[in-house]
């Protein structure tokens, strides 16, 4: 049957993961009656290349999603070590609130189950092509839908078909992570920032009673890293994980320090396929969940003006705090600028607890710019 013969959906979402469960969960909370799809290349669970770390922001907006039971046996993360690019100093600290270590085959599954709970239908199908017809979005000739969401994260297939095109190579970073086994009863963050031809780049180790998250990330791939530097940094840092070698997967991180493309049109994007990773950290579940909230609220609010509508809520929430991020990335390429913040971090608790929050997600934002 052609795709002009069916009932369109009211709205698609291309891409299962934090980024489009949350659009299509936010969907049918504001309009249950509405038709939804979430579709997306693989079957769940699957595997998706991350640290698993969830921040104070993060956990909330699940809350505010009304699906915090998602996190019901994460493991809590209440305290951390920065290191300095040349070594030691070290800044050590404990949370006030517990952050949360989820792996993302536990998380994007009970997020995928959650909206289709909620009246989601749950499609298996690698997206390739969008084309608009008669007032609709025609999604590979199959399905027509008033509004579609790319939550297809970087390297996203809907956003390269609406034309916007690649995110600025400086403004990309490049991470890799692997499991080992865990440290029972000393779990925590374990953050070491990697002076050399690398940088800006960090690694970390977040410990749990059961496994091990480790990792490496540049946040920029101009210094041209391949899986092997990556990996051979990953050894040199935490050589005493014990990685598991099968384990180690990577994906690029597309920083909303270049500059977030929100769409066009009747097609929305959100998290990774939008470019809204933290330009310091390379979290992007906050934004994902976030992003696809909003795009999710504006797509069945407003179907012609989704696209206003969405911008102006990203606007109101995100915009002060993406600005602030675009800044701060610029004085991040300066490892004497990185060095310094540690030592002072690490003798001044108010600067430990402003980065901390920072990297937390920090307060909600007021009105700034997005693209
Ligand atoms: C190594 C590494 C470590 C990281 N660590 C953290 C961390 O600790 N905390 C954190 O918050 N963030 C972290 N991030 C970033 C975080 O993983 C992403 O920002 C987040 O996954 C973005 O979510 P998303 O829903 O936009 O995209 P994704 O999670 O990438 O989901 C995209 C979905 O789209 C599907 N898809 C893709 N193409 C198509 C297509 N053509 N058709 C149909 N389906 C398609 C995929 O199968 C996938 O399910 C890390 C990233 C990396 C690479």
């Amino acid at each position: 049957m052609s795709a002009q013969n069916v009932q369109p959906y009211d709205l698609l979402v291309v891409g299962a993961g934090p980024a489009g469960s949350a659009a299509a969960l936010a969907a049918l909370q504001a309009a249950p009656a509405a038709r939804v799809a979430l579709v997306d290349r693989a079957a769940f669970p699957r595997d998706k290349a991350c640290g698993d770390g969830l921040t104070w922001s993060a956990a909330a907006t699940l809350r505010e999603l009304g699906v915090s039971e998602v996190l019901r046996d994460a493991f809590p993360i209440d305290g951390f070590t920065i290191t300095a690019p040349a070594g030691a100093p070290r800044l050590s600290s404990t949370l006030p609130r517990s952050a949360y270590l989820l792996p993302r085959r536990v998380l994007d599954a009970r997020l995928a189950a959650a909206a289709v709970a909620h009246g989601a239908e749950l499609l298996r199908a690698r997206v390739r092509r969008l084309a608009v017809e008669d007032g609709y979005v025609l999604v590979d000739e199959r399905w027509r839908a008033r509004v579609v969401v790319g939550a297809d994260g970087a390297g996203s297939s809907v956003r390269a078909s609406i034309g916007l095109g690649a995110h600025p190579r400086r403004q990309t970073g490049l991470a890799i992570r692997g499991y080992g086994p865990g440290r029972p009863g000393q779990g925590g963050l374990d953050v070491r920032f990697i002076p050399g031809r690398l940088w800006p780049a960090y690694g970390w180790a977040f410990h749990s009673d059961t496994f091990t998250n480790v990792g490496v990330g540049t946040f920029d791939v101009t210094t041209c890293p391949t899986r092997l530097t990556l990996v051979e940094a990953l050894h040199a840092q935490f050589g005493d994980a014990a990685v598991d070698p099968a384990s180690l997967s990577g994906r690029l991180l597309p920083l909303s320090s270049g500059g977030p493309r929100l769409g066009l049109g009747r097609v929305l994007l959100v998290g990774d396929a939008a470019a809204l990773v933290d330009p310091l950290t390379g979290e992007g579940v906050h934004t994902a969940l976030i992003s696809g909230m909003l795009a999710g609220r504006a797509a069945v609010a407003a179907p012609g003006a989704a696209l206003p509508a969405y911008r102006h809520a990203m606007q109101v929430r995100l915009g002060r705090r993406l600005r602030r991020l675009r800044w701060a990335a610029t004085g991040y390429r300066h490892r004497r600028a990185v060095t310094a913040l540690v030592v002072a971090g690490a003798h001044n608790r108010g600067l430990a607890s402003t980065i901390t929050g920072l990297a937390m997600g920090g307060a909600p934002g007021t009105v700034g710019h997005l693209g």
